[in-house]
């Protein structure tokens, strides 16, 4: 069988575009938005798409145009919202460092709300704000401090991680961002990691918020939102991932009567199994102890097998007719850590075209040049039809903003 996005062949699109080459498909795209709108529907949630997962002027756009919102953590990705047409007003601005210049695009943007992680922070956004003449809206980001079972690199909700606001100070730290003047505090908010395999962390989360929220009505403080971060995990391998709607009912439950809207920030469930990294196989080479099947593709391109040794479901687009042996499959950098896959059963020889699944997400946005290697081209695919909506990077775009002078 050969394999497909949609009704198109990915060896059509690696004939057509070359490789490596990010594809991606657009149904998986809204049926995993709506997957989310679905579940939580009796919530009539804001579904903010986190642009770290991936950041592509089509990705965003074609979310926009599904009614989200975005969650972003840098003024870049802010400009990448507005100029795929994002709604700056359904934007939620995330992240421990946000620069000066970062609050006052963001500000004169007219984001949604501010996530606040510090009390420096919340000093900044005060005077930012003060010196345009504006009111910030905003929420503080609260590390509940609950373990969220996933990889250490991404998992944020502990005492240990460097994200939020320390569960014991957060009320105080809303007592004093309620007594600056220029911050409407009109949320709260968590998240606590990626990748959850486990709907108990998230539960344990929006416990323990909502009784922050009691306590700090009790005091006058009244947050419209409750923000629940990211979304649930996705599956790579042979993973068991949250069910949505267990989600949404015990989040129902826990809100009851409270008078909250929900938001919601997914990015890897979204768009991590609508994308596929295809790449050549540029020979088979036989190491003394292991075999190597060298691809096009490498670190630069995928970078979460050397980060977090993630996993990535990787086969042969076609039968190749060869027998299946087992090899790491590995990219031309030159660094061991360089790796897609580690002694993976395959079929395959030099000139086979490979399929690395569950791409989609954290795959390009977080691809690099190092080695000098240009960045991959990106595709998107909607039934029959395909659309190029990055071009591969040139020799030239990656020297651009460099000058030789002695
Ligand atoms: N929101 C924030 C603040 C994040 O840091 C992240 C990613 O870690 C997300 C949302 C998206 O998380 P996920 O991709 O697991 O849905």
């Amino acid at each position: 069988m050969n394999l497909s996005c949609e009704q198109v062949p990915y060896s059509r699109l690696a004939e057509e575009f070359g490789t490596p080459l990010y594809v991606y498909s657009q149904s998986a795209l809204t049926e995993a938005f709506k997957g989310y709108t679905d579940a939580f529907a009796a919530l009539e949630p804001l579904v903010c798409y986190a642009v770290k997962a991936n950041g592509n002027l089509s990705i965003i756009k074609h979310f926009a145009s599904l009614g989200s919102g975005f969650d972003i953590v840098s003024g870049g990705e802010l400009a990448r919202v507005l100029a795929a047409g994002g709604d700056a007003g359904k934007t939620i601005f995330s992240g421990v460092g946000k620069s000066e210049a970062e609050i006052e695009f963001a500000l004169n943007a007219g984001v949604k709300c501010f996530n606040m992680e510090s009390i420096p922070e919340i000093d900044r956004i005060q005077a930012v704000a003060a010196r345009l003449g504006k009111t910030a809206p905003v929420s503080l980001r609260v590390n509940p401090d609950v373990d969220a079972k996933t990889h250490p690199y991404i998992s944020t909700g502990l005492k240990a991680n460097k994200f939020g606001i320390a569960y014991a100070d957060a009320f105080q730290a809303y007592q004093y961002a309620a007594q600056q003047p220029n911050l409407n505090i009109v949320g709260i908010d968590c998240h606590i990691g990626s990748q959850l395999t486990d709907l108990s962390p998230l539960i344990e989360a929006c416990e323990r918020i909502l009784l922050l929220v009691d306590r700090l009505a009790e005091a006058g403080i009244m947050p419209e939102h409750l923000d629940l971060g990211g979304g649930v995990g996705i599956v790579y391998d042979n993973e068991n991932v949250p069910d949505l709607n267990a989600y949404a009912r015990a989040v129902q439950k826990l809100i009851g009567t409270r008078r909250l809207k929900l938001v919601l920030e997914p990015g890897r469930s979204l768009v991590g199994n609508a994308g596929t990294l295809l790449t050549r196989v540029e020979f088979v080479k036989q190491g003394e102890e292991k075999n190597f099947v060298i691809t096009d593709a490498a670190m630069n391109d995928l970078m979460r097998p050397a980060l977090y040794g993630a996993f990535h479901r990787i086969e042969a687009v076609e039968p190749t007719g060869t027998e299946p042996f087992t090899a790491d499959i590995v990219g031309p950098v030159c660094e061991t850590g360089d790796f897609i896959g580690k002694d993976r059963r395959i079929a395959c020889e030099a000139g086979s075209l490979l399929a690395v699944h569950s791409a989609g997400a954290y795959a390009a946005s977080m691809a690099s040049n190092y080695n000098a290697r240009n960045r991959a081209a990106e595709v998107m695919v909607s039934g029959t039809q395909s659309r190029l909506i990055r071009q591969r990077e040139t020799w030239e775009q990656q020297m651009a903003n460099e000058t030789a002078c002695l």
